[in-house]
């Protein structure tokens, strides 16, 4: 489809990065192209459009640029999942391994009022550790998880099996 041709044309796969032997894939010139971003934007709301949505959650940091316009197309709020340590009120935090070491996100502890109905958004999944975190946050804060959006899915790294339990949505898998 044009969706699929517009985003294997502005997503780029940068060698190397952030480590050798990763290649990583770059969607800073979709973000460029108006029609591009405008297209994502759409292309992940639209599903949803028949759904009570109260709130989009983004992932700090390229789920905030995705997930913000998601929010404001639903008619939803938006919610930061923050990486530890940035959000200034009580928080609930959820951490999860990477290849070396963990990593923490986190949400305002008042920021999901009990019920809420929560789109989760991101740019890309890879092996889904972040993504599971993100899941169990939500939930852990009160809100019901309709589904979990990406632009991207790395079906190589099989993060779906890490989120069997959720509504998982890829705009196009490579
Ligand atoms: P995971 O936890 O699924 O291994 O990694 C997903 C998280 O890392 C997402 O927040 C995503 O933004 C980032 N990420 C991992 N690999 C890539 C990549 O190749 N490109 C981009 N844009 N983000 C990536």
């Amino acid at each position: 489809t044009d969706l699929l041709a517009l985003i294997a044309r502005h997503v780029r796969d940068i060698a190397d990065y952030p480590r050798p032997g990763v290649v990583f894939k770059d969607i800073t010139p979709l973000l460029a192209d108006p029609a591009g971003f405008a297209a994502v934007v759409k292309a992940i709301a639209g599903p949803l459009a028949g759904e009570r949505i109260d709130l989009v959650a983004g992932l700090e940091a390229r789920g905030f640029i995705f997930g913000a316009p998601v929010a404001l197309e639903l008619g939803a709020g938006f919610v930061p999942l923050r990486k530890a340590g940035k959000l200034p009120a009580a928080t609930f935090a959820e951490s999860y391994d990477l290849e070396y070491g963990t990593a923490t996100v986190e949400v305002h502890a008042d920021a999901i009022s009990p019920g809420s109905r929560v789109l989760i958004v991101d740019d890309v999944l890879a092996t889904g550790g972040t993504g599971r975190a993100a899941v169990d946050l939500v939930r852990r804060a009160g809100g019901t998880v309709v589904e979990f959006s990406v632009l991207m899915e790395l079906g190589f790294l099989e993060g779906r099996e890490k989120l069997s339990d959720v509504e998982l949505r890829a705009l196009t898998t490579v």
